[in-house]
């Protein structure tokens, strides 16, 4: 029951996914009036309100002692992980409505408790921060946000057994050895500078090997895995710290995907998949191939420009990066010189003058 069959998977997706939901940027009231019709089983519940007063929901569905929390747009202009997750409340729905055994063995196994829009402030700015300028992610420690201390009580009074940090990450990641974009990246975090294994970081590991293993079938050689440098003022570090086996996923780039539709079917696939191997597993303990994960590299760029004669009529390569910001409330990308020099150890999703 674990390992999900693609060509089922591919066509219930096509046909059944959040399809209201799209874009790069999504502000609450793009996933409010899809949350107020959830239906029981689903539970919606106010947690609190946003330092601008917006409200912050959570989704319970479940009833099981195997407890799971998911969190996603921590970060306001990382909507895909939020697209995903509505995308996971279609499957739970859909499966419910046709009775599927393995959805009810899910739902009396686990308890989901779901954040959709942790910082809606900053999906409203298309920021990576809070209306205060506080980056969510590195506030677990002070608790200086409102949105911090929400997530935090919610963590303290449910007391996860797992949980899912839902993170986009940005076009430049490859996956090292090859120039694949590193469409998904994951990360156990590490609780202390030393990284030490301990039990509960094999079991964060354990699950992102089932998660990786489905990824490997789809999209083969786009997966990567980030630094576990320690940072102490880290959500999933700390989180991992106190007890709460914390996976961190962070949905990349696909080809002319700059909206992130096909990753976030990719990034929903992934989450099932996390799902279904903690319903169906009671000891989580293969962790060895999380470490046979490649690294995320650094090599990619949206654009580079080979072979440009500059003023001083020298032949350089020129690399670019799409940049965005709101202009009228209007998501708007301009393409912005990022690195320049001999660039030939780099790629460019878009080559340009390669021949010249
Ligand atoms: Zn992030």
């Amino acid at each position: 029951m674990n390992t999900l069959t693609i060509d089922i998977l591919e066509s219930w997706y096509q046909n059944n996914y959040q399809y209201q939901l799209s874009g790069k940027r999504l502000v609450l009231k793009d996933i409010e009036p899809i949350l107020q019709k959830l239906k029981a089983p689903f539970e919606l519940l106010k947690i609190g309100t946003s330092e601008n007063n917006k409200t912050i929901y959570r989704v319970k569905i479940g009833n099981g002692p195997k407890k799971i929390m998911i969190w996603s747009q921590m970060h306001g202009n990382e909507s895909t992980g939020t697209k995903a997750m509505f995308d996971l409340f279609r499957y739970l729905e859909d499966h419910l409505d046709k009775s599927s055994s393995f959805i009810k063995t899910l739902l009396e196994k686990c308890t989901l408790v779901c954040i959709p829009m942790l910082n809606p402030d900053g999906s409203d700015n298309f920021t990576r921060v809070n209306a205060h300028d506080i980056d969510l992610n590195r506030d677990a420690v002070t608790l200086k946000a409102k949105e911090s201390v929400i997530l935090r009580r919610i963590l303290d009074d449910f007391k996860p057994q797992f949980c899912f940090n839902l993170h986009d990450q940005r076009t430049i990641f490859n996956v090292e050895g090859f120039k694949n974009p590193a469409t998904i990246s994951f990360l156990a975090p590490s609780i202390d500078q030393e990284r030490t294994l301990t039990e509960g970081r094999k079991e964060t590991m354990s699950v992102i090997v089932a998660m990786n293993n489905l990824l490997q079938t789809i999209i083969p050689n786009h997966v990567g895995r980030y630094t576990d440098e320690f940072y102490p003022t880290a959500t999933g570090d700390n989180f991992q710290k106190l007890g709460h086996n914390t996976i961190l996923v962070e949905a990349g780039h696909y080809y002319n995907d700059y909206d992130r539709e096909i990753v976030r079917k990719f990034n929903f696939y992934a989450l099932l998949e996390g799902l279904l191997f903690l319903t169906d597993k009671d000891t989580y303990t293969d962790y060895k191939p999380y470490f046979e994960i490649p690294n995320n590299g650094k090599d990619n760029y949206d654009v580079v420009l080979r072979n440009f004669t500059d003023d001083t009529n020298t032949q350089t390569d020129v690399a670019f990066q799409y940049e965005y910001k709101l202009i009228d409330n209007k998501l708007v990308s301009t393409l912005v010189e990022y690195n320049r020099g001999d660039l030939k150890a780099y790629n460019g999703y878009n080559e340009l003058g390669k021949n010249k």
